[in-house]
């Protein structure tokens, strides 16, 4: 049975995993990197990059390149690249499909089954566009599950004692407090909280200020006006960050960042852990009013936690850590690389589902989430009339009767929402559809059981029937950040052709590699055997060379095609046998 892989689709980066032996392994990307940048690249020759290759052109391609797409996940957000208009799910997909390859070359076999994570309050059409865009990317979606449950899964939390658990989680853009509750074999996601804009960057950027600041005073110099300067000084100042979570103080150089009156400019600067820590506390205090919130929402108090994860790369800044101690009143757990253990949880889980059970403790596990708002439909007067409480735990069934405002009123529209205002103006709209043949009544005499069903994956369906006359209505989701069935096949058909295109290119790498080697071996063989050869066989072999080494200038491995790359196998067939008798 092939293996069900766990995928960690974040902001800023990506992480998969899978069991094996018995533990979750991470998998490696193509540059052997535990994680992979969640960046998408249109290069203006038409190639599509994914990961660091997408980040380290961005500076001079900023246009075409596009990060944190997981933020645009269930809105209308669509970009335009040559006259073809891309959608979150496809972009987000062009990264699943990265990391399927990636899984698929350290397993060495296909990979089609998934288990991918969100942020616990993604709604449901932001996890319907999840599992559409792994369904274009060609994975089979087995379960979408919440980042703070599958951190607890590979903390191994659901086989020890009952307790309830803080997940801090600060990543590159987002920062996500959850509580959860474990129970025998019950995890239960108690209350979610966090700030959809702060992470990472916010800290790096605090750097990327204070360095041009400093330019600005001792080198008179001004960086923010310079793109591919500030590209650098982001690079260093993340570099930096990072090495201040080990390091007291580091240096930043920066040469030849600019020009002045024609002169280059160096830049040489050491910034402190206590300055960086100066320069970001608000950014750190920031956490506070979420933890907060989220343990009120939970209903309990940080002394009854029995333990806090720290998840995301972030906090493996010290004062975030110090500040998670300060909150909470205890010493964090983090032997899991924080950037890391989602998507451990989110293999676990695959694993269990597979029922492949190679993971240590056989046991499945019951995963128990909670609708992130509160649901509700519009009623007369433009009032959200709410059916599901927020933090109402998974699968929710609900069924309330209303009936209509006007007489003879033959069709309804249910009208649903999502969040936690009283106005249905103000809350977000996450489906509308018709109930129409409603029996002609006076205004509040027919009955209509509107039916709310979300599911263990967190999907949502709703339901409207007229009890009078049986007519029922399946509820539609119009929203039109939905993909229709044809359009995600459609993406799925563009996905796949690029994909033949990809291994084009990759062959093409490799056999452009292959090739050059041939001509090197054979011109050191002809000039070390040169005189033992006959003339006529050595101007053969010459001339095969010279026509393998043609096509391979003439046809760049990027933009080959396959038929262009026959044609330089069959030129080192030619070259091969001609030489084979000299070659050992
Ligand atoms: P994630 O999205 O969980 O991969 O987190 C990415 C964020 O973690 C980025 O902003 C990174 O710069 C940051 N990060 C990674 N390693 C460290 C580190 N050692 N110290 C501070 N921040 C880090």
């Amino acid at each position: 049975m092939s293996k069900t892989i766990g995928i960690d689709l974040g902001t800023t980066n990506s992480c998969v995993s899978v069991v094996e032996g018995g533990h979750p392994v991470i998998i490696p990307n193509d540059k052997g990197e535990r994680t992979t940048p969640s960046v998408v690249a249109f290069t203006n020759e038409g190639e599509r990059l994914v990961g660091a290759a997408a980040v380290r052109q961005e500076a001079v391609n900023a246009k075409r390149t596009i990060s944190s797409i997981k933020r645009q996940m269930g809105t209308d957000w669509k970009i335009n690249i040559d006259g073809k208009s891309w959608t979150p799910q496809e972009i987000s997909a062009m990264i699943l499909r990265k990391l399927r390859t990636d899984a698929e070359n350290y397993l060495g076999e296909p990979v089609t089954d998934a288990v991918i994570t969100v942020p616990a309050y993604f709604n449901d059409i932001q996890r319907q566009a999840t599992k559409d865009a792994g369904k274009i990317a060609g994975l089979n979606v087995k379960r979408i599950i919440n980042e703070p449950t599958s951190a607890a899964l590979a903390y191994g939390l659901n086989t020890g004692t009952a307790q309830k658990v803080m997940v801090y989680d600060l990543g590159g853009g987002t920062f996500d407090v959850s509580i959860i509750e474990i129970g025998e074999s019950v995890i239960e996601v108690l209350a979610t909280s966090g700030d959809n804009h702060l992470g990472g960057d916010d800290f790096d950027e605090r750097i990327v200020s204070w360095i041009a600041d400093e330019a600005q005073r001792k080198n008179h110099v001004n960086l923010r006006s310079d793109i591919v300067a500030l590209a650098r000084v982001r690079e260093a100042a993340e570099q930096a960050k990072k090495e201040l979570s080990a390091a007291e103080t580091t240096q930043i150089t920066l040469p030849y960042i600019t020009q002045q009156n024609g002169q280059p400019v160096h830049i040489e600067l050491a910034l402190t852990r206590a300055k960086f820590n100066d320069l970001t506390r608000d950014l750190v205090e920031r956490t506070a009013g979420p933890v907060q919130n989220a343990l009120n929402d939970a209903g309990i108090a940080a002394s009854e936690l029995g333990k806090v994860l720290l998840v995301g790369g972030s906090t493996r800044i010290p004062a975030v850590q110090q500040k998670v101690r300060q909150l909470t009143g205890m010493e964090p757990s983090k032997n899991i690389n924080p950037d890391e253990c989602v998507a451990q949880g989110a293999a676990i889980q695959g694993d269990t589902l597979s029922g492949s059970h190679a993971l240590s403790v056989n046991k499945s596990i019951l995963l128990l989430d909670v609708t992130p708002l509160s649901l509700s439909i519009e009623t007369v007067g433009g009032v959200a009339t709410r059916l599901v409480e927020r933090n109402s735990t998974l699968p929710v069934h609900y069924s309330q009767v209303f009936t209509t405002a006007a007489p003879f009123q033959s069709s309804v529209e249910i009208h649903v929402l999502q969040g936690e205002r009283p106005m249905a103006a103000d809350n977000k709209t996450i489906g509308k559809f018709k109930l129409k043949g409603i029996k002609r009544a006076p205004a509040g005499v027919p009955q209509i059981e509107v039916t709310f069903d979300i599911d263990t994956n967190g999907i949502l369906r709703v339901s409207a029937k007229d009890q009078d006359t049986g007519k029922e209505q399946g509820i539609t989701i119009t929203a039109n950040d939905k993909m229709s069935d044809a359009e995600i096949d459609a993406a799925i058909r563009d996905a796949e052709q690029y994909a033949a295109q990809d291994q084009v290119r990759r062959e093409a790498l490799e056999t452009g590699h292959e090739a050059q080697q041939l001509i090197n071996n054979v011109e050191k063989a002809l000039d070390g055997k040169g005189k033992q050869i006959d003339k006529a066989e050595k101007k053969q072999i010459k001339e095969n060379v010279n026509a393998l080494r043609k096509l391979l200038y003439k046809n760049k491995p990027d933009q080959m095609t396959a038929e262009e790359l026959s044609h330089i196998r069959a030129a080192m067939e030619q070259v091969r046998q001609s030489s084979s008798r000299w070659m050992n």
